[in-house]
């Protein structure tokens, strides 16, 4: 077994302990220098909360250990191809690289279907599922200002 190997392992072997443990069927581990850093399983309905699925645990599990929010130089090990909300986040991460064993069509299969959000995305706004009406944009626009303005800003 090699390396990539081992490591997808310990993703599927979270997502198949979640089961146990009232999650989704769905684990990822964040690697930096050969190591994992950090797990993840999908926490939605165990914890009520939309965002928790295994990458974006593994995320803010990597984030918390290496006390940093830029995750250059680590790769993640997910169980199923990211969703658009994960995928968006390992960018945010700036994640190297991204391995996945299940397709979001096997996903599909079971009743968890991120291909439409894939879909909508490809949408014309106006023709989105959920309504996005912008507004009070110039109320708004201050924060961007003092932002800019901002001389001691953590960019990111
Ligand atoms: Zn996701």
């Amino acid at each position: 077994m090699n390396t990539n190997e081992f490591f997808m392992k310990k993703a599927i072997a979270c997502s198949c302990d979640n089961i146990k443990n009232d999650g989704g069927p769905f684990g990822a581990v964040i690697v930096k220098d050969g190591v994992i850093i950090a797990e993840g399983s999908n926490r939605v309905t165990a914890n009520n909360d939309p965002t928790a699925h295994a990458e974006v645990v593994a995320i803010r599990n990597a984030a918390k250990y290496l006390n940093n929010f830029n995750l250059s130089g680590c790769e993640i090990y997910t169980s199923c191809e990211p969703c658009p909300m994960c995928l968006s986040a390992i960018y945010w991460a700036r994640i190297d690289k991204i391995y996945y064993a299940n397709t979001k069509i096997d996903a599909k299969n079971i009743g968890f279907d991120d291909s439409f959000i894939y879909d909508e995305i490809a949408l014309p706004i106006p023709e989105r599922k959920i309504p996005i009406i912008q507004m009070m944009r110039n109320e708004a626009i201050q924060a961007f200002n003092l932002w800019e303005d901002k001389a001691d800003k953590t960019e990111y």
